[in-house]
């Protein structure tokens, strides 16, 4: 290419949690024997009713455009769910139906920040906060959230973070890379701090079914009108109904910000998949027994892949509330040699299990925490269990 590209693009790395699953399902297919503790979705299919529910939308030819920023009824029945599961009131015309979650974050980052702004993003953070708010040109500004404190951020923290230029906080609880899930006493206390601070609170709640242990989701929009008015809530079909494939997320909040993000999606993307849109319908208002199925199976595979990478000397995990990953601490693992060298940080320790042991999993440094690495067990509990196993075997031959 002849011109130079935009500088935007020169500093942003692929997503590198896709990088890994990507290299992971290429060994796979040359038929080596890897295990991937990589992916960030599900390992169930889409539950039946569901998808006959998008066979349906197709076979009634509800296959146009819609209104680019989703079809009322599905307005409709997240302006329900949201009412219904945290008491908050969005109504219609304060929701927009995007393209996956991700999609809610980028469309809600072009809309609301630009050059001169400061957003906090507790670390560890999901890989692709600062990217998108960056794009946006405005500053991700990194607030660290230690495992020490259980990957929860500190309002003390927040506090010092803060600048007259700061916007917005994006939560995200239960949290990818970490599990950690918030207490309503610590967001009410976050949330406080953010009124009292003029801060707008992005709630990415796309984990939210996905708790344990008798740990109840807490919405930060449930606690208040006048905290509602100041969060932006974001889900998805995603991660609940085993969807990531169908590309459904969805946001509420200020009326002229949800606005302003349709016209950005009506000259981009235009509508998400109409068929898409009537399942998600289905997900969101159909049967929930298959949701509590899939918890369920999580929550066993929680169990062994926390206690199996326990027991390996030189990694500690902590046992998450949400979410499908587990984030261990492998710094005690670090300057040991590997034959070919010193393991020096989590990149180190990953690329060493991938090609010592074929085990995939994503370097911590990734989510802003180079002592972790993160694993998704979303996989079966045969693989974690010689996942495990051979990440055991590998540091054992550490000298
Ligand atoms: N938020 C978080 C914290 C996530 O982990 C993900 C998926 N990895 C998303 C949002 C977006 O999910 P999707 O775009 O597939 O709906």
């Amino acid at each position: 290419m002849k011109k130079k590209l935009a500088d935007r693009v020169l500093g942003l790395a692929p997503s590198p949690t896709l990088a890994i699953s990507a290299q992971a399902k290429e060994m796979k297919a040359r038929g080596e024997d890897v295990i991937g503790f990589g992916a960030g979705e599900p390992d169930f299919k889409t539950p039946g009713h569901i998808r006959e529910a998008g066979i349906q939308a197709i076979k009634d030819g509800k296959t146009g455009y819609t209104d680019a920023s989703g079809i009322m009824e599905l307005k409709k029945v997240v302006s329900e769910t949201i009412r219904r599961e945290t008491g908050a009131e969005y109504e219609p015309g304060n929701v927009i139906i995007n393209c996956g979650g991700k999609h809610s974050f980028f469309n809600l980052s072009l809309a609301f920040f630009e050059p001169g702004d400061e957003v906090l993003v507790p670390a560890p953070y999901w890989v692709s906060y600062p990217p998108m708010v960056a794009l946006a040109g405005a500053t991700p500004v990194i607030v660290s959230a230690p495992k020490e404190d259980g990957f929860k951020v500190s309002v003390d923290a927040l506090s010092e973070a803060a600048t007259k230029k700061t916007k917005a906080l994006v939560l995200n609880s239960p949290s990818n890379p970490t599990g950690a899930a918030y207490t309503g006493k610590e967001l009410e206390e976050i949330a406080r701090f953010c009124l009292k601070n003029d801060i707008y609170i992005i709630s990415d709640e796309i984990y939210d079914k996905l708790v344990y242990d008798g740990f109840t989701h807490v919405s930060v929009a449930s606690l208040g009108k006048d905290v509602a008015d100041m969060t932006i809530y974001l889900n998805g079909v995603s991660k609940t109904y085993a969807m990531t494939g169908w590309r459904i997320g969805y946001a509420a909040g200020p009326a002229d910000l949800i606005k302003a993000m349709g016209k950005i999606q009506s000259q981009s993307t235009s509508n998400p998949t109409s068929i898409a849109q009537w399942a998600a319908i289905d997900a969101l208002t159909g049967p929930q027994d298959d949701v509590e199925k899939m918890r369920v199976e999580f929550d066993k595979r929680r169990s062994i892949i926390v206690d199996g990478l326990n027991k390996i000397p030189g990694i500690s995990c902590l046992k998450p509330q949400g979410a499908f990953y587990v984030f261990p601490d492998v710094s005690g693992v670090y300057g040991a040699s590997t034959g070919d060298g010193a393991i020096e940080g989590s990149v180190d320790f990953a690329s060493y299990l991938l090609s010592q042991v074929k085990v995939a999993l994503v370097p911590g440094s990734a989510f802003g925490d180079d002592r972790c690495v993160r694993l998704s067990y979303a996989s079966s509990l045969d693989e974690i269990t010689e996942g495990v196993k051979r990440i055991g075997e590998a540091v054992a031959a550490l000298s």
